[in-house]
């Protein structure tokens, strides 16, 4: 079966990685982004420099008929889609609960859980046997990042619940649905957070004691969506260095 991945936030940290990482071994790739072309279009450019196939796609994944085209347009140009990495996310200004008003969480679950929902939804109408999905979720679903961002890691918890019950249904057609959490991962979202130094603040409580890379995200990402990891489903894996 030929590859075919769409990577929502495919233009930026995580998502970049996974996106360069995915074209470099065979898949063809929907680079998706909501706004910034140009990072998606240099994404594209070094998978086809590469010799790989790809193209970038603009859709806000927290839209459904933004979601339809984006796998309309995936069809179109580059065949069935095969594999799923729902990556998009987003995060705002450390706070305590207590300052965080509705329509900023109404922000967070909409652009984080939404959006897996309805590109999971669209997947498994159309994903065949031997198809995976990947959820990017994060180690805060767990630790529910308290003082920062409870907002945040309580999006993240149901992207959990979101993965492990779609796992289930999907099983016996031959769809694996897996997550990985990041821990502290040097990309551009802490700058969005109010903190762009903040992986390195919290590095001295890391077990390895360092921030990861948005690559090494990328290769469990990439394990999971592989044949190598044909009997894993409803798994998560921790890319926190022992965090
Ligand atoms: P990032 O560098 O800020 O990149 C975010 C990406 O998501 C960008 O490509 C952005 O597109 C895209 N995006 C955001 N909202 C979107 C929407 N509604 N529709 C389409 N695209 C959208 O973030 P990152 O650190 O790589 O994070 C990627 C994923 O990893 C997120 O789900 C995040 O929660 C998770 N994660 C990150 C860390 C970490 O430490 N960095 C830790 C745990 C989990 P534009 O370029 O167009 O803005």
């Amino acid at each position: 079966m030929s590859k075919v991945v769409i990577v929502t936030g495919g233009s930026r940290g995580i998502g970049a990685a996974t996106s360069l990482l995915l074209g470099a071994k065979g898949y063809a790739v929907c680079v998706n982004y909501r706004a910034n072309r140009e990072c998606a279009e240099k994404v594209v450019a070094t998978i086809m420099q590469n010799g790989g196939n790809a193209f970038a796609c603009q859709a806000d994944v927290s839209r459904e008929a933004d979601v339809i085209n984006l796998f309309d347009a995936t069809e179109e140009r580059l065949g069935s889609v095969t594999h799923l990495v729902n990556n998009a996310g987003v995060l705002f200004a450390q706070s305590r609960l207590a300052d965080i008003d509705l329509e900023r969480f109404n922000r967070v679950l909409k652009s984080n859980v939404i959006s897996c929902f309805l590109c999971s939804k669209e997947a498994i109408k159309r994903l065949q046997p031997g198809s995976a999905i990947v959820n990017v979720s994060s180690r805060a679903a767990q630790t529910g990042s308290p003082f920062e961002y409870i907002d945040y890691a309580a999006s993240k918890g149901a992207m959990d619940s979101l993965t492990k019950g779609l796992s289930i249904e999907v099983a016996a057609s031959g769809i694996r649905v897996n997550a990985v959490r990041p821990g502290f991962i040097y990309t551009d979202m802490h700058a969005d957070g109010g903190e762009p130094g903040r992986v390195d603040r919290l590095a001295p409580q890391i077990p390895m004691q360092r921030g990861g890379s948005a690559d090494e995200v990328a290769h469990t990402i990439a394990w999971l969506l592989s044949e190598e990891a044909s009997y894993v489903t409803g798994a998560f894996i921790d890319v926190a260095g022992g965090r």
